[in-house]
């Protein structure tokens, strides 16, 4: 066999949004890294709209900035309009999002993995995987350059037999002006991996220069932003407002005369998208009744005359996709800059891989991003920072790192993944994570920094700068439990409190609706000089402080379930008393914990025992 032409610990496939991350992370973790791309110019391109986060994605970013990913700063230098969503509910579910300057994320993302110490950057085409027995050595290259490495992270996004539709055109393609990945798909299937398809789209693209603004409602950013990355401290582009207009009976008419003409609805695509993120011929065939549909009209750039207009991707004929946009209030006169698409993908079932993100079949080969099943950006970089972490920590000899769902969305998301499978895109929302109140947008920083510092992944700066939060929050934690009032005091200031005796302290007040560290401040001159993240962060605390008890102790049920570990071996396929179905699930997802094992969709507590009876059987057997 031919010698590799170069040597590196760990190769990444991708520049996207999962490889920049697993890029980051494994050269952070000390392992001497590649990142293999199609084009260098083009690393952390957004294939879609350009904004990162949003409710649950918000988490994800947070998590990942946490464990000092670039996602989050990239974000913040490009940021245009910086909004929370769901500011009026709790602050589990508020989510923090930033419409971005689609240049400035680019070249934001490109300096960063510039300046990353053990990390190169590569251009060309991966088109064969090299394996040796049943680990994964290293890659070829299109132009026949092989390149050795110990671990391999593919994170190839829609670009696997990517077949990009418009109307009636099909061609192949990866994603808009990029090529698909044929070559390394063939390999993919050799290698015997379970392949799905899926499908997502894009809005066409308008010219900012042909709305009629002064019509549409004007939707400005938060006058006191949330920054994305626990390091940065406030905007650093010009600002810009995105506006809001919907589609109406015209629109939906000249979309029902032209269904048939939609790739989605002429059957020349056969494959499930987003259900949570539809064309807007999907929106107009399912919920006939609505008479209009919401469409954020959102800048792509400060010195860009780009506008995304999210709420339309559609897959219908150029010609209808202007016809139905010039039906719009303040789009009378558009111009497109170029046509929406649909995109149908390869996948892989992500049953077929472990927790850590590497391929069960194959030792060494990790997988993150769209190519799991997922869609979005923060879910695609969420995963590659696992990815990478892993890889680079095994190609240098240390121990995986897992994060459960009691730690991180990240946790919550590869454990749907690696358990469940997908049947159509998954994405990222706080309704999905069963330890919410414990893992907010907010707090990412003190439940992952620490984590990613011991695995490796944290920079000294980023640490130096946590640990001085965490003093100034527990030196303002401890004057705020100790100020204390009694309930006629705190009536006379006006706070609805019971009158039963008890002395309430400054901390046990802000868990009051509506109390704040602003107002306490009035009475208490000693938290009036705190720092806004400090008193939001004593706020939030304090609103989930009574509940917090019970999710820790459910969260410690699941971890002693998790401890229990399964044999990688045991024979579901003879296991008596399991219903078939079960049988073939348990076979297929061959769960690494009883934990994992709970949560495979049909389980129950008869069954789980069983296969609890048979782990404990197996082990005695390997003692004996
Ligand atoms: P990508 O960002 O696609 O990156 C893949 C990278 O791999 C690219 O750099 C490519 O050049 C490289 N590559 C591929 N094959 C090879 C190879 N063989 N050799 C070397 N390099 C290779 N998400 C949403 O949340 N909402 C949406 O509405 C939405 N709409 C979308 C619409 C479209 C048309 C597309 C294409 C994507 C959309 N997405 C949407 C998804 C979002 O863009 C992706 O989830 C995200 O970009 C996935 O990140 P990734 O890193 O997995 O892959």
């Amino acid at each position: 066999m031919k010698q590799p032409a170069r040597n590196f610990d760990v190769i990444v496939i991708g520049g996207g949004h999962a490889g920049t991350e697993a890029a980051g992370a494994a050269a952070r973790v000390g392992a001497r890294t590649a990142l293999v791309t199609h084009r260098a110019d083009r690393i952390g391109e957004m294939s879609c709209n350009p904004a990162i986060g949003g409710l649950g994605k918000g988490h994800l970013a947070r998590e990942t900035d946490a464990l000092d990913g670039v996602m989050g700063r990239a974000a913040d230098r490009a940021g245009i309009q910086f909004r929370l969503l769901n500011r009026s509910k709790g602050p589990a579910v508020q989510g923090p999002r930033v419409q971005c300057d689609r240049r400035l994320y680019r070249e934001a993302v490109q300096e960063m993995l510039r300046r990353q110490a053990g990390l190169a950057i590569l251009e060309g085409e991966v088109v064969d995987l090299t394996i040796w027995g049943d680990r994964v050595v290293g890659v070829e290259l299109g132009d026949g350059i092989r390149i050795g490495a110990r671990s391999v992270v593919l994170t190839t996004g829609t670009f696997l037999r990517g077949m990009i539709h418009i109307g009636d055109e099909s061609r192949s393609g990866g994603r808009a002006d990029d090529p698909a990945a044929a070559r390394l798909a063939e390999r993919l299937a050799d290698l015997g991996l379970a392949l799905g398809r899926l499908k997502t789209g894009t809005p066409p693209r308008l010219d900012a220069r042909s709305i009629d603004f002064a019509r549409l409602v004007e939707q400005p950013g938060d006058s006191e932003p949330t920054m994305l990355s626990f390091l940065s401290s406030g905007p650093m582009a010009a600002q810009r407002s995105c506006y809001i207009t919907q589609s109406n009976q015209q629109t939906h008419e000249i979309i029902r005369r032209n269904l048939h003409r939609s790739a989605m609805y002429s059957g020349r695509i056969k494959t499930v998208g987003p259900r949570y993120c539809p064309s807007i011929e999907d929106k107009v065939a399912r919920f006939p009744e609505k008479e209009e549909h919401q469409i954020f009209l959102e800048p792509e750039g400060v010195a860009d005359d780009t506008i995304y207009p999210n709420g339309i991707s559609t897959s219908l004929p150029a010609d209808v996709q202007e016809a139905c946009v010039r039906s719009i209030r303040g789009l009378e006169r558009v111009r497109l800059l170029r046509p929406g698409y649909a995109i149908e993908y390869d996948y892989i079932d992500p049953r077929s891989l472990r927790p850590t993100l590497e391929l069960k079949a194959v030792a060494g080969l990790y997988f993150a991003g769209q190519i799991n099943g997922t869609t979005g950006y923060e879910e695609a970089a969420a995963q590659g920072l696992v990815a990478g972490l892993n890889a680079g920590r095994a190609a240098t000899g240390r121990v995986p790192v897992q994060l459960d769902r009691a730690d991180a969305y990240i946790g919550v998301m590869i454990d749907d993944l690696v358990t469940r499978g997908v049947t159509e895109p998954y994405r990222m929302f706080t309704s999905r994570a069963e330890y919410r109140l414990m893992l907010r947008a907010d707090n990412a920083d003190r439940r992952l920094t620490g984590t990613g510092r011991e695995a490796g992944c944290v920079s000294d700066a980023r640490y130096r700068a946590f640990e001085y939060k965490c003093r100034q929050l527990a030196a303002a934690g401890e004057v705020a439990a100790s100020l204390r009032l009694t309930p006629d005091e705190g009536r006379r200031l006006g706070f609805e409190i019971n009158y039963d005796g008890m002395r309430r302290s400054a901390a046990e007040l802000l868990a009051y609706r509506g109390i704040t560290v602003a107002q306490l401040a009035g009475i208490w001159p000693e938290l009036a000089g705190l720092d806004g993240t400090i008193a939001r962060q004593l706020e939030n605390d304090a609103c989930y402080a009574g509940y917090l008890g019970r999710q820790r102790s459910a969260a410690a049920a699941m971890r002693r379930e998790e401890a229990r570990a399964l044999p990688r071996d045991l024979q579901y396929s003879s296991l008596s008393g399991l219903s078939a179905e079960l049988r073939e699930k348990l076979a297929h997802v061959r769960p690494e914990s009883l934990g994992q094992a709970a949560r495979i969709d049909g389980m129950t507590p008869a069954a789980l025992a069983l296969v609890l009876a048979a782990a404990r059987r197996r082990d005695e057997r390997r003692r004996a």
